[in-house]
């Protein structure tokens, strides 16, 4: 697992989840300490308080008892850091990131020191050991994403290309290209060129725009995706192949996604809003004036964006499938821990005739509807 696949997937867990998996009982963000003998009365009040949006623990009292989902695993399993890993992303497979392994047993023997026997001994947590050195910052983050910036001015709208074709046979029209400002790279070498023209091929590979070979990317998957903030500006988006026969037919730019695509739409005011599995499904609802943000999967999910989805209801469109299924669950268990309410699309409606069936997403849902 790379040190980004593990920032992800620690991004996805839901530290209250992993909380109660382990047997502790949280009540509104806090739980009783794992040292209750340090404490007056024995913490009758708990005293560790739980962030699901920073994904942290930490009581009050005990300064050595805080820290995130991996090192809770460790002080109450007295486990390593790999046996912590691999409990979760046993525990959690379908938010572990696809292709992902846990890290070579190098250090698996090496435990935490053992607090259990000696509980008034000071318990030092090990040094979180990362599984990848962090490669060191070739470009600061503000100008990585004036990079991607400009990268998505030089490329082209959709209108009368082969991409505007692939939307349409999708049923998205017009009005969602210009909202979404979707785009399209129409000559891929004068692109390539340009790039390589304005910056080094350094900064191009650094950024996730250039393959190894000193390529850009996106030679099979021409149509883009910009993911808006609300200004409507974007430094992450996702590629998409028009033509059928290439693997994978999506790609998405290097690092963890920074916010839901279509943003926006989460504006804090009281209503509906359909979170989908990608940007397909997402555009599917906007053509239909439906509000929806979507995710490339529920991998990318990061708790830290609950806050995001305050005052609405939530319409769970998650892909029919085993880990459509499972992450339905855990979304489910995420935003009912934070007061808001979800139901799953389809839900109920199973004996319908045009209901959505194993394996169909919600685009080809509308399409054959
Ligand atoms: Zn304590």
């Amino acid at each position: 697992m790379t040190h980004e696949e593990l920032k992800q997937f620690k991004a996805s867990l839901s530290i209250t989840a992993v909380a109660r998996l382990l047997g502790i009982e949280v009540v509104r963000g806090r739980c009783r300490c794992l040292f209750p003998m340090r404490h007056v009365h024995g913490d009758r009040t708990p005293s560790v308080s739980i962030s699901e949006e920073r994904g942290t623990y930490r009581c009050w009292v005990c300064d050595d008892v805080r820290g995130d989902v991996i090192s809770l695993v460790q002080l109450v399993k007295n486990c390593s850091f790999l046996e912590a890993l691999e409990f979760l992303m046993g525990a959690f497979p379908f938010l572990v990131p696809r292709g992902a392994v846990v890290p070579a047993a190098a250090n698996r023997s090496k435990t935490a020191p053992s607090h259990a026997t000696s509980p008034v001994e000071v318990v030092k947590l090990p040094q979180e050991p990362l599984p990848e050195e962090i490669p060191e910052e070739l470009v600061p983050e503000l100008e990585r994403k004036q990079i991607i910036l400009s990268f998505l001015k030089m490329l082209s709208p959709v209108d009368n290309t082969p991409a505007a074709a692939w939307l349409a046979r999708r049923r998205i029209h017009k009005p969602v290209w210009d909202k979404m400002l979707l785009r399209t790279i129409v000559d891929y070498k004068a692109l390539n060129d340009k790039l390589k023209e304005t910056y080094s091929i350094e900064v191009l590979k650094y950024v996730g725009l250039f393959n190894d070979k000193g390529n850009l990317r996106y030679y099979k998957h021409p149509l883009i995706f910009p993911y808006l903030d609300s200004g409507r500006r974007a430094c992450y988006f996702q590629s998409r192949a028009l033509d059928k026969s290439v693997v994978p037919k999506e790609l998405n730019l290097r690092g963890t996604v920074p916010y839901p695509y279509n943003v926006s739409a989460l504006d804090q005011k009281a209503g509906w809003i359909y979170l989908c599995e990608g940007v397909v499904d997402t555009l599917t609802f906007l053509n239909q004036k439906i509000d929806a943000v979507g995710i490339p999967g529920v991998r990318s999910f990061k708790t830290e964006w609950i806050p995001l989805f305050k005052n609405k209801n939530v319409v769970l469109c998650l892909d029919k499938d085993e880990a459509g299924r499972s992450g339905t669950e855990y979304l489910k268990e995420v935003f009912g821990q934070a007061g808001i309410r979800t139901v799953v699309l389809g839900e109920g409606l199973e004996h319908l005739k045009n209901a959505m069936k194993e394996g169909e997403d919600v685009n080809d849902w509308f399409v054959h509807k």
